[in-house]
């Protein structure tokens, strides 16, 4: 558990957490990342911030926002304190967290925010968008994944690495897992496997 914060009247601030990604599909990883961030940083509450199109994957057609959000209400369901936030999608266009995160901080002005991403994103945060003011906005929280070096939080972002058990999965991997006919029941939680298999989406 973080320490809690205090606000200029001596109250416990609320931490709340934000989980952005493609979610191309949402996959155990992501699941995981949202269970071990919840119970890590005691957060009140963890918002999933399904992109409408990455800023650092610019050419990728996604699968439809429609599915991918409802993949993410199946993996989520039995996760309490967590919720979607469809900000991005419902903005449409290429999705910069500075914006969405701006969004979060007006609707949660006493909140202190914890922006979670994957130790291969966490190189990247200096050429993020308006970043000295994302910065500032939030605490930065990087997960480790296989393959990737030991994470740190670069200049000038505030952070820490979270714990959790780095779990070899990606939504690259399983898309062409799908396309290829193989099992994916190891690579999501059992609903999502139910539902990908009507949907055809990869
Ligand atoms: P793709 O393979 O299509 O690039 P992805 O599996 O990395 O997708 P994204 O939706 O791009 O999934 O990821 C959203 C966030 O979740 C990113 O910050 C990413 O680093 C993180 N993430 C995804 N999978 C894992 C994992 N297995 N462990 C830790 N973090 C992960």
């Amino acid at each position: 558990m973080s320490d809690s914060a205090l606000n200029s009247s001596g109250s416990i601030l609320q931490s709340i957490g934000i989980f952005g990604g493609t979610f191309d599909p949402v996959h155990n990883g992501h699941v995981m990342v949202a269970r071990v961030a919840l119970e890590e940083l005691g957060l009140n509450r963890l918002l999933i911030v399904p992109a409408a199109q990455s800023p650092f994957k610019p050419e990728a057609a996604l699968a439809p926002a429609a599915a991918r959000v409802e993949l993410l209400r199946l993996a989520l369901a039995d996760l309490q304190r967590c919720e979607l936030d469809l900000q991005e999608v419902e903005r449409e266009g290429v999705s910069y967290s500075i914006d969405t995160v701006r969004a979060v901080a007006e609707r949660f002005p006493e909140a202190q925010l914890f922006y979670l991403i994957g130790a291969d994103h966490a190189a990247t945060l200096p050429q993020w968008r308006e970043a000295a003011a994302l910065a500032e906005l939030a605490t930065f929280v990087v997960v480790p994944r296989p393959g990737e070096a030991v994470p740190v939080v670069p200049e000038p972002f505030r952070g820490q690495v979270l714990a959790g058990q780095p779990t070899d999965i990606s939504a690259r991997t399983l898309r062409a897992k799908l396309a290829a006919g193989e099992p994916i029941e190891d690579w999501v939680p059992p609903a999502v496997a139910e539902a990908l298999k009507t949907m055809h989406l990869y």
